[in-house]
């Protein structure tokens, strides 16, 4: 952290406990505390939303799971704080595990759907589990004790202070960690992650659980905070509250959290209180139209863009004055507010003040980027194993899409060491051959032997892991991502650091972080793009994207090298320097498999070319010999017959 951040988050916790005794009203102090715990909410939240791009509506429900197990315990045991806090956290985590099965098998409305379901569900349990809950009778819980000491209101909220912080420092690494990379991995390509070797199935369920157990705890405070709590809390407006907290605040940062905590907790007593109303409104729209100048003066916006927003800002702060009751207009101007942030401000708050201010977002000062410089491994750690003269053998593969036949009983033998061209007319079922190879297809019939291990059924992860690395035919990077991040999640499996390491630092974690980011270094220097490092991806020219993606595959430390058409929509200078580069990958020993289309590439560096047709192997052998094959001339004729005779 940064001399100037530190002070900044001293003074923060400084003001955080000075708060209670300088404010003295029981009311702001109950109101400060409830922000902090829809904040450690939404910081869960955050991961499941902003990271890993999964809807839940069922995080009311899991608040309310929190709240139930302390309430619970507390009812029927006299349980100690102590086992109140933990024992919501683990049970919420594990009602987490539960509401991820869906979001395995469906994603977008659908996932909302669902998790809208688990919510109501967990609601009307509640409600009907009376021997355990009380039903709608609700449950009182007193303020804890702490070692025999009776807590008072002052007490309590420093303590849900603590645990804020606590949730926020913990939240934080592990977003920063290769844990964090991986859920943002799942939203920026989930097929990559996987052929990355980081199972999309299991880090949507961490994702979920670590979520879920932040909600648990946040839970369990908010029982105490009430001293309680009774079923109708936890319903569909509050769990629609927390995901709109989320989209004012600004996805990917705790701060937007905060902040949107706070929005949801004042909003509905502001809503009350029409002297407050018009100041805040009146507020907002000078700060839009401060913000909006600024951008429009930097060129971010032009005119138009900004005009409808400062509009209705301005309109809305009108409308206020005019108005003389509050109460027939909350629930519109609340749709209106929503409509507004939605449509005009898709990064929140938090988004719109870094646009204005110009500020970089995280990933760029991130702290692996600056300290990775100091010392530069050799890129490219191989291990040139095993003997045997074939390192990847299939046969017979038959892959069928209903009366398809995409691949029709081709056999592909692989020479250690060698760069193999895959090639043949579009849609000749090449890629179709990366995509078995790779596990994102199963193979309708036939074989496939990688190291005398066959891979048929096997997951894309596991694939990845065993030492097949791919690039994409349609690039597929981890678009919000930096150039270094992407790499970086190609290096996922060289940690072997757990949540308890990336919580605590431990000297497991911070090794491993550092020989991470300094192999992800070499790696971009190796590729040429150590300059672009801390790019998001989606910024780079399409020509660095291709190469960013070979050195993300490299990451893996394979033994094998699938290249789907990495030429495509390069110039030509781009061609050379991809070309010297796929030299060099197997002057390392890394065997290539490649399909490409510029002819005069494959010709000029395959040891042996394998040629498609409908789904067929047409032709096999040398470069010169296939290229002057009848067959191969004629599969060509009227596409890229011109490309074949120049080479
Ligand atoms: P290319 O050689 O150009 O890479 P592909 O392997 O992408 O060709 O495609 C081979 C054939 O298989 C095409 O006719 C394509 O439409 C079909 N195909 C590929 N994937 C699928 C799929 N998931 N479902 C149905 N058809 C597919
Ligand atoms: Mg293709």
């Amino acid at each position: 952290m940064k001399r100037s951040q530190l002070a900044l988050s001293a003074l923060g916790i400084l003001a955080l406990a000075l708060f209670p005794m300088a404010v003295g009203n029981p009311y702001y102090i109950h109101l400060l505390e409830t922000i902090m715990i829809y904040a450690i909410v939404l910081f869960g939240l955050d991961i499941v939303v902003g990271y890993t791009g999964q809807v839940s509506l069922g995080h009311a429900g899991l608040f309310g799971i929190g709240a139930y197990t302390a309430g619970v315990l507390v009812l029927h045991l006299g349980a100690p704080l102590w086992v109140t806090l933990p024992a919501a956290i683990v049970v919420t985590a594990i009602f987490g595990a539960l509401l991820a099965l869906p979001a395995l098998r469906v994603t977008g409305p659908y996932l909302a759907m669902v998790t809208l379901a688990f919510g109501t569900i967990i609601q009307i349990l509640i409600n009907e589990m009376t021997f355990l809950t009380e039903g709608p009778m609700g449950i009182k819980v007193e303020k804890p004790s702490l070692f025999g000491h009776q807590m008072d209101e002052q007490e309590f909220f420093w303590l849900v202070g603590v645990l804020l912080i606590a949730s926020l420092v913990l939240v934080h690494r592990i977003l920063r960690s290769q844990l964090g990379r991986a859920f943002e991995a799942l939203r920026g390509s989930p097929v990559a992650s996987d052929c990355m070797g980081v199972s999309v199935y299991r880090y949507k369920v961490y994702a979920f659980v670590i979520s879920a157990g932040l909600a648990g705890l946040a839970g369990s405070l908010y029982a105490y905070s009430e001293q309680y709590i009774s079923p109708n809390t936890y319903n569909f407006e509050l769990t629609v509250m927390f995901l709109l907290a989320i989209i004012m605040g600004g996805r990917k940062t705790r701060v937007g959290a905060m902040l949107g905590a706070a929005i949801i907790v004042m909003l509905p007593k502001l809503l009350d209180d029409i002297e407050l109303f018009r100041m805040v409104s009146v507020a907002l729209a000078v700060l839009i139209i401060i913000g909006s100048v600024v951008l429009v003066a930097r060129k971010k916006k032009t005119v138009g863009n900004v005009a409808i927003p400062v509009a209705v800002s301005v309109a809305f702060a009108g409308l206020s004055y005019v108005l003389t009751a509050m109460t027939d207009w909350r629930l519109s101007i609340f749709g209106l507010i929503t409509l507004f942030v939605v449509y005009y401000l898709q990064d929140g708050i938090v988004g719109f003040v870094r646009a204005t201010l110009n500020l970089q977002s995280y990933a760029q000062s991130d702290a692996e980027t600056t300290r990775a410089t100091a010392h530069v491994e050799k890129a490219l750690q191989h291990q040139t194993a095993a003997t045997a003269e074939e390192i990847l053998v299939a046969s017979g593969i038959l892959m069928q899409f209903g009366g398809l036949k995409a691949l029709n009983n081709v056999d592909l033998r692989i020479r250690r060491g060698t760069i193999h061209g895959l090639i043949g007319p579009n849609g000749s079922g090449k890629s179709t051959m990366m995509n078995v190879l790779t596990g994102i297809y199963v193979p309708t019939a036939g074989s496939i032997a990688f190291e005398d291990r066959s891979l048929v059924k096997r997951s894309s992860s596991e694939i990845a892991l065993s030492g097949i690395a791919r690039t994409f035919q349609n690039v597929q990077l981890f678009g919000e991502m930096t150039a270094m991040q992407n790499v970086l999640v190609g290096l996922h499996h060289t940690y072997a650091s757990n949540l308890l390491d990336v919580a605590l630092h431990t000297p497991r974690y911070r090794r491993e972080r550092d020989q991470s980011a300094s192999r992800a270094h070499a790696l971009l220097q190796f590729v040429g793009l150590s300059d672009l490092a801390g790019e998001e991806a989606r910024n780079l020219p399409y020509g660095k994207q291709r190469l960013l993606e070979i050195a993300r595959a490299l990451a893996l430390n394979p033994q094998l090298l699938l290249l789907d058409e990495p030429a495509a929509g390069l110039t030509a200078p781009d061609i050379k320097e991809l070309v010297s580069i796929i030299q060099k990958i197997r002057g390392e020993g890394i065997t290539v498999i490649l399909i490409e289309h510029h002819m005069d590439v494959v010709m000029s560096i395959c040891d042996t070319v394998t040629v498609l047709d409908f789904g067929q192997k047409i032709a096999e052998g040398t470069p010169s010999v296939v290229q002057t094959d009848p067959k191969v001339v004629e599969a060509y004729l009227g596409g890229d017959a011109a490309a074949l005779s120049a080479a």
